[in-house]
């Protein structure tokens, strides 16, 4: 399989580990908030990858962690009036229902900041033993990026611009260069109980250390995670675009620095922007939309859909045409899967013998799977399903069941692999019985009597057509 690697520019194979599992790691989120679109991007994104990778037999382990430890929670719990760690596991619990409602379920590992305080302490020992750290004093450790000259090699940027007064550079004065980022947060503890190795000062965390007691800074978390998880050296890290820098060229100076291995990671993929409605999104906007608002007005397989048939890469703007677009081709795919079903069931032993059509069961899988393995270009994959719709369509009712099924099959399960659920649907059985009954009234021209039965028909929610086959009864899609 290829895959573009941010850090090489191209497209490059992805080299099977032996005796081992592919290991990937993606940037958790930030729990001091509801889970928003932006999220739903990327993490579906990967879910897809990951699952698409397991369907094509690849062992993968696949990390995220939560930074439950962080500036911007510290600051919510105040306002909220509760603890870092109570806020920060409430949405932590509220992520994980999150993710359950779109699916995300590839996770193997997820992996709190909170939890490996001593792993990122001896990653901070490690740098400042080394050298590629300093103290300042009543604030904290913080990297000196002239130290590693290889700081930018991934976004191809070390200086800072006036843009990332958004991007979490640590603001503090006495720096050495305004890039360099802080590895430990000083906190000023004074416990009466010596033994006490964590405290709440004034509302921010502290935990004892032999750097001193403080909190750890934002980057250094992934990487102490993923040290003690995969080793110093891994095959994937993956994140949306706008964490590229700095916090991803951060992680490779830390990890780099601290092992002296390279690469830290072989493979850097990197999710496009979202906006919504052509703006970034915010919360001073007003256009921040959580995941769970969108769910309350379309299914979860809307939101997939939308997702997956951008490429991984490419921006996604969230407004409603783009919506309304993901909504009609699950409701045309849908109805398609439905015929296919009812074929499946009604049609004809074997085909008819003057049909023009070929049947090619290759031919849909093959074109699939070349889609997803170049650098997994899931809209190429779903332009094949629908050039393979649009062969099959005008020969539809000329289709044996057997060829009905197999055509049916190898759409659900392609659209499966990524995490994409179609459920073709039959009819009730109560309106199945109306809409054949309306079909004797309609042979023998009572008109009245089958225009009454398609209005019962139509109050339990379904749609009849006429078909070569008969009455194909379909539960009336929503408008
Ligand atoms: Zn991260």
């Amino acid at each position: 399989m290829k895959l573009f690697n941010t850090l090489s520019g191209k497209k490059e194979e992805v080299e099977r580990p032996e005796g081992r599992p592919l290991n990937i790691f993606v940037c958790g989120p930030t729990v001091y908030d509801a889970a928003h679109l932006g999220h739903a991007r990327t993490y579906i994104a990967f879910d897809a990858l990951v699952r698409f990778l397991r369907a094509e037999g690849w062992q993968v382990f696949y990390l995220q962690n939560i930074t439950d430890v962080d500036d911007k929670i510290i600051d919510r719990a105040r306002e909220a009036d509760t603890t870092p760690a109570k806020l920060a596991k409430e949405y932590e619990r509220a992520y994980q229902r999150t993710m359950k409602h779109i699916g995300v379920r590839s996770v193997d590992t997820y992996a709190p900041a909170s939890k490996f305080i001593p792993q990122i302490v001896s990653q901070v020992e490690r740098l400042i033993a080394k050298g590629f750290a300093y103290r300042i004093e009543e604030s904290g450790y913080y990297f000196d990026i002239t130290t590693f000259p290889d700081y930018g090699k991934l976004s191809g940027r070390t200086a800072t611009q006036a843009e990332d007064a958004v991007t979490r550079i640590d603001e503090q004065i006495a720096k050495k260069n305004r890039g360099d980022f802080a590895l430990w947060k000083f906190i000023d503890a004074h416990p009466r109980n010596a033994s006490k190795k964590f405290m709440l000062v004034n509302g921010e965390p502290a935990w004892r250390a032999s750097v001193g007691w403080g909190r750890p800074g934002w980057h250094i978390e992934d990487t102490a995670i993923t040290e003690a998880l995969f080793g110093p050296q891994y095959d994937i890290h993956g994140g949306a675009e706008d964490l590229k820098f700095p916090h991803h060229e951060a992680e490779i100076a830390q990890q780099e620095a601290a092992s002296g291995k390279k690469p830290f990671v072989k493979l850097w993929l990197h999710t496009g922007f979202m906006r919504v409605r052509g703006e970034k999104m915010s919360k001073s906007l007003k256009n921040f939309v959580t995941i769970e608002q969108f769910l309350a007005t379309y299914p979860a397989l809307v939101l997939r859909w939308l997702v997956l048939s951008h490429h991984y890469r490419s921006p996604i703007n969230f407004d409603d045409a783009t919506i309304e677009q993901a909504v009609r081709s699950v409701a045309s795919l849908q109805e398609t899967l439905d015929k296919l079903l009812f074929i499946s069931r009604k049609g004809m032993r074997i085909g008819a013998p003057d049909r023009m059509f070929m049947f090619d069961e290759q031919s849909l899988e093959a074109r699939w799977h070349a889609a997803l393995l170049d650098d997994f270009n899931t809209p190429e994959a779903f332009a094949a399903v629908f050039a393979f719709i649009n062969e099959l369509n005008p020969h539809l009712w000329k289709l044996s069941r057997k060829e009905a099924k197999t055509a049916l099959g190898q759409i659900v399960n392609a659209f499966e692999m990524l995490g994409i659920e179609f459920v073709p649907e039959k009819a009730t059985r109560e309106a199945e019985a109306l809409a054949n009954e309306r079909e004797l009234y309609r042979g023998s021209k009572q008109f009245t009597q089958a225009d009454a039965l398609r209005k019962d028909v139509l109050g339990l929610g379904y749609t009849v057509d006429d078909t070569p086959l008969g009455p194909f009864v379909r539960r009336t899609p929503k408008s």
